[in-house]
């Protein structure tokens, strides 16, 4: 199995790390053609004004809606800022794979990096640390929006058909716990 990684911006080292020790190969991903040989596709964080810049810049917005709709996608922070509905900013062009509202840095300055213990789904049962950094927060879930995880009622993890997003990075701990939810949902 090859998953992508977006590389044109943010964590995506860490996120290929993650994936090494899951032995998947990791394939980053700038140009269209890259998309090709993947059959997952992980967005990371960083800035999503600037990804949403350079996702343009790379001609990259339609390639990676048409991928979406065969092939997951796991967005974390940034990652899932860009894949939402509406992210409530002019500077972030939205690519609708998720159909959540987001709130940018939505957990306040005060706050906006914190790390806490979260359990994942209700079956499932695990239980990880997540590590938030300048956070979005998630509003206006869709109806096929399954929410996987939550801390005080707030979702930090949801899943819609074949796609994840996060709101915390899972690829900054040893963990790798969430990078194996979304390998194992993938049939190859
Ligand atoms: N606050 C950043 C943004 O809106 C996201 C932060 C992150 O990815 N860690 O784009």
């Amino acid at each position: 199995m090859q998953i992508g990684v977006l590389a044109i911006q943010g964590g995506f080292s860490k996120h290929e790390n993650s994936l090494r020790k899951l032995n998947v190969n990791p394939i980053e991903v700038k140009y269209e053609y890259q998309l090709n040989n993947c059959d997952g596709l992980i967005i990371p964080g960083g800035e999503s004004t600037t990804i949403s810049k350079l996702l343009n810049k790379y001609y990259l917005i339609n390639p990676i809606k048409e991928f979406a709709k065969t092939k997951p996608i796991f967005g974390t922070c940034a990652g899932l800022i860009l894949m939402s509905r509406n992210s409530n900013d002019s500077r972030v062009e939205n690519l609708n794979i998720i159909d959540v509202e987001i709130n940018r840095n939505g957990w306040g300055r005060q706050i906006s990096s914190f790390s806490q213990m979260i359990k994942i789904g209700q079956n499932l049962n695990y239980e990880i640390e997540a590590i938030f950094i300048r956070a979005p927060k998630i509003f206006n879930i869709g109806e096929k929006v399954e929410v996987l995880a939550e801390i005080n009622g707030e979702p930090v993890f949801v899943k819609q058909g074949i796609h994840f997003g996060a709101t915390f990075h899972p690829e900054l701990t040893e963990d790798i716990t969430i990078h194996k939810l979304f390998i194992e949902s993938i049939a190859v």
